[in-house]
């Protein structure tokens, strides 16, 4: 069977010249679709001219759509100049994250570690030891949110009542309203008014404050802001207070979204760590594990929201602990009366 070509063979022109309609029409639409790209280019330039924000100008320079990717199979010589032009960034999106990450892996078949190794020759003459007295209580996982609540959460909650109570300088932060409103419910009225004294005082602070630490991954948006204002309802009523850092220490993963609807909600800053490990290389390496994480399409950059990258593995004692295990570890006060059971490594 053969192709039908016969159009080829027929004249662009008539035969007096002139073109034909459909001809006119195609040169009639292309012309039409310049003029539009052009107006729209002008309009654009006039848009942010009008602004004249140094802000604009900031998320238009570190806009993924206007940087150059950077190859980081590259010869050393390129990667040094453009590690030394990125010094540090002040604003990234998820996309650049997922752009600059290297996920090659060690001969060992780990991923490169986000930071570099502790040097026992390098020891400060001051110990900077930062202690986070911290909540993480999954409202289900293992066990059902009554067990949680009455084997462990309750316990959490009574006993840092009195450790408040006890050190008038120590603070503590909770996150899960859920637990909170369970807790709540049991207390005596004079214990609830102490409570809202430590909340008043800073003692006591609620992050994040939903009505649990939602998971970022898999979880429709609706049910994240759902529960965020069942949590943050639940807190102004009760504690009379609104959260403003956000503690996002478990989800398997972080959505890119979520940093808006945080900023949303009135929070400020927010603290995450599980990312892939790769990502934190990439963010470390140019000294970036704190940062304002924009939103792509915000030209004006006011849904950013300043956003702590945990540096190591992850959040319990074992491997958060660094960059000096055998001097971090000795702070494990959990497994202080039975070091047998800590997970410091032997023979120190
Ligand atoms: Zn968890």
């Amino acid at each position: 069977m053969g192709v039908n070509l016969g159009w080829l063979e027929k004249p662009l022109f008539q035969q007096d010249g002139s073109m034909k309609f459909q001809q006119r029409l195609v040169c009639i639409a292309a012309s039409s679709l310049i003029v539009v790209v052009y107006l729209i280019f002008l309009v654009n330039v006039h848009l942010v001219n009008l602004q004249d924000s140094e802000h604009v100008k900031v998320s238009l320079r570190e806009s993924p759509l206007h940087l150059t990717h950077y190859d980081w199979q590259e010869p050393d010589q390129q990667k040094c100049r453009v590690l030394d032009n990125l010094e540090s960034f002040s604003n990234l999106t998820s996309l650049y994250l997922r752009d600059k990450a290297r996920y090659d892996t060690l001969s060992n078949g780990q991923y490169e570690l986000p930071t570099k190794s502790f040097d026992p020759d390098d020891i400060p003459e001051k110990l900077n030891v930062i202690l986070i007295p911290h909540s993480h209580n999954d409202a289900g996982w293992l066990r059902t949110l009554e067990e949680y609540y009455i084997y462990t959460t309750k316990k959490i909650l009574n006993n840092m009542v009195i450790k408040l109570k006890q050190y008038p300088n120590m603070t503590f932060v909770w996150a899960e309203s859920v637990f909170l409103s369970m807790w709540w419910n049991e207390l005596e009225d004079d214990t609830k008014v102490h409570v809202r004294n430590l909340v008043k005082r800073g003692q006591l602070e609620i992050v994040l404050g939903g009505w649990v630490m939602p998971d970022e991954a898999s979880t429709h948006y609706v049910s994240v802001i759902d529960q965020l204002m069942e949590g943050h309802l639940w807190l102004h009523e009760n504690l009379h207070v609104k959260p403003h850092n956000s503690w996002s220490i478990d989800p398997f993963g972080h959505s890119g979204t979520i940093p808006y609807i945080l900023k949303k909600s009135g929070i400020d800053n927010m603290v995450i760590q599980r990312i892939h490990q790769a990502t934190k290389g990439a963010l470390a390496s140019v000294k970036s594990l704190e940062y304002y994480w924009h939103q792509p399409w915000d030209m004006t950059g006011k849904n950013d929201i300043l956003c702590h990258v945990m540096p190591y593995m992850l959040y319990s004692f074992q491997y958060t602990c660094g960059p000096d295990p055998f001097v971090c570890f000795q702070f494990d006060f959990c497994h202080s009366d039975n070091p047998e059971k800590s997970p410091m490594p032997k023979g120190k």
